[in-house]
């Protein structure tokens, strides 16, 4: 699997701490760490964190002496990063920083289609974009040794599909030792007064030209012409996993000048020779057009074809379908999705606490017209679709409280929220406390499933001490309600909710019950290691 060649890529490359967030299709690398005998004999560091802003924290720490660190994250968790992500490039890494962030065009588990090669381009790092599963494994040797080379942090993306597709891949038999404990040469560096990051800004700028040009020369980009001397109709250049798909649509090879691109900066010196012996270039790439819209500046031409133009589908994955379909070849449309899982609809599982929470739920809020209950990113978001229909929201990782917040600010009565407990401890712990700092008329239901069930059952920061979190923010001792949701609790749920409606100020009810299927999980491996 590619999550697991990016895994094992970076404990060979002498990793001493994986930080990460669950979150699909990033989840398996940092499990892959966890499992690794590497990770139990050198004692590397994978406990999962509370969110990917502490992840990115603690790697820069980590690399501020001297280890190497891998951050891994799904797309939306960049944005929660963004903040020390982009303030790694000023302040510099002194051991390699590399961050893993998997996209998820086509939004299979996702809320948007976000594409991060923006936010490198942004924060002026290098981004790695493999090709195919191999790459993903060499390219994190690379990665960190750009990383430590250049002292900036490098963004290895990846997509779904790489993520989580298979190949034979070749490894080396032995893992690099890890880095000695050593203090940057620049310690002042991370000290990011103004003075210090005006100059860093200037330093990071300046360091542009050198990064493109490596960009150019990188054993990783290539651009192929079948004939020097010859003009084409027509060239290509592909991002990434693209190049993949344009390999399968023409199995024999190419009879055209391709410019394969997986390292950036992009290398505009190769997008100048191919546009010099091509009347047009077709760009196919994963994600959003950002080559397409920086060559179609560089060149002054109205030749580049890709997503803008409509010469390539604008939103969701390419694949080799819709490649064939930009060459205006026949397309079978075999990479469709199978008619047999399309009219499936996601669904809590059956005997889920979050199934009670929601009955409950919407037989208290029907005596109340105008109630709205503001949700959040987990299993509990499937209370959204039938039989529940009891959320009207479901937009960040915390959002719900403050949502809910804003709501009864507003004058909404009554205005719930609710959330999970992994999501709580990533996100929500602030927004509660906005809402207890201005005595905000609000319900808060964090449906505790012990886990952080969503993408797999991972453990969750707050296990077991989710109400403690809560009087220590400052919730009134009697208004954190705490129960066990079974149907056979139904009214004394039922209670409980009206009760914490009617009081005007910030109130928690805990339903907490494990997560079944991780219940399950358990019990097999209990019987399993009994046997
Ligand atoms: S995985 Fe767990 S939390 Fe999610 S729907 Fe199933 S039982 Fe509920």
């Amino acid at each position: 699997m590619g999550d697991q060649a990016i895994a094992l890529g970076a404990l060979n490359a002498g990793i001493s701490g994986v930080y990460a967030y669950p979150g699909t299709p990033s989840t398996e690398i940092t499990e892959f760490i966890q499992g690794s005998p590497i990770t139990k004999e050198r004692g590397i560091h994978s406990r999962w964190c509370t969110n990917e802003k502490t992840a990115m924290e603690a790697a820069l720490g980590a690399s501020y002496v001297g280890k190497r660190a891998l951050v891994c994250m799904k797309h939306v968790g960049m944005n929660v990063c963004a903040d020390p992500f982009v303030n790694s490039a000023m302040s510099g890494v002194n051991g390699g920083l590399v961050v893993l962030v998997a996209d998820d065009p086509s939004m299979h588990s996702s809320q948007n289609e976000q594409d991060s090669r923006f936010y490198a381009k942004f924060a002026m790092v290098p981004s790695l974009e493999p090709s195919n599963q191999q790459e993903a494994y060499d390219m994190m040797k690379y990665a960190f040794e750009l990383s430590e080379q250049q002292g900036l942090p490098v963004m290895l993306r990846v997509t779904t599909r790489m993520a989580h597709s298979r190949a034979a891949v070749e490894i080396e038999d032995t893992p690099r030792a890890e880095n000695e404990l050593s203090f940057p040469k620049n310690p002042g560096n991370y000290v990011l007064l103004p003075a210090i990051a005006t100059r860093r800004n200037k330093e990071v700028i300046a360091q542009q030209e050198v990064l493109e040009s490596l960009a150019c020369e990188s054993q990783y980009n290539s651009l192929v012409i079948p004939e020097s001397g010859k003009r084409y109709a027509k060239g290509v250049i592909t991002c990434g996993i693209a190049y993949n798909y344009l390999m399968e649509t023409f199995p024999r090879g190419v009879d055209f000048p391709v410019l394969k691109i997986t390292q950036y900066p992009i290398p505009k010196k190769l997008v100048k020779e191919l546009a010099a012996v091509c009347d047009e270039i077709l760009v196919l790439e994963e994600g959003q057009p950002i080559v397409e819209e920086i060559i179609g500046g560089v060149l002054g031409s109205s030749n580049v074809k890709g997503r803008l133009t409509g010469d390539v589908n604008r939103t969701g994955e390419l694949t080799p379908d819709s490649v064939k379909a930009a060459f205006g070849l026949a397309c079978n449309k075999v990479y469709e999705k199978s008619e047999v899982v399309l009219p499936r609809p996601p669904a809590l599982c059956q005997g889920c606490s979050h199934r009670d929470v929601y009955t409950a739920l919407n037989d208290v809020i029907k005596e109340y017209p105008n109630a709205k209950v503001f949700s959040d990113i987990g299993c509990y978001t499937l209370g959204a679709l039938p039989p529940f229909r009891t959320i009207s929201s479901c937009i960040d990782m915390g959002a719900s409280i403050t949502m809910a917040k804003g709501a009864a600010d507003s004058g909404l009565f009554p205005a719930i929220a609710v959330i999970g407990d992994s999501t709580f401890t990533h996100s929500g712990m602030t927004g509660l406390l906005d809402a207890i700092n201005s005595k905000a008329s609000i319900t808060v239901v964090i449906s505790d499933n012990l886990t952080t069930a969503m993408t797999g059952g991972q453990d969750s920061a707050g296990t077991g001490r989710i109400e403690s979190i809560c009087l220590g923010l400052g919730v009134e001792p009697e208004h954190v309600r705490v129960m066990l949701p079974i149907p056979k609790n139904h009214d004394e749920l039922c209670s409980i909710i009206r009760e914490e409606i009617e009081y005007k100020g910030v109130s928690v009810i805990i339903p907490r019950r494990e997560c079944i299927q991780v219940m399950n999980r358990k019990l097999k491996q209990k019987r399993a290691n009994k046997a």
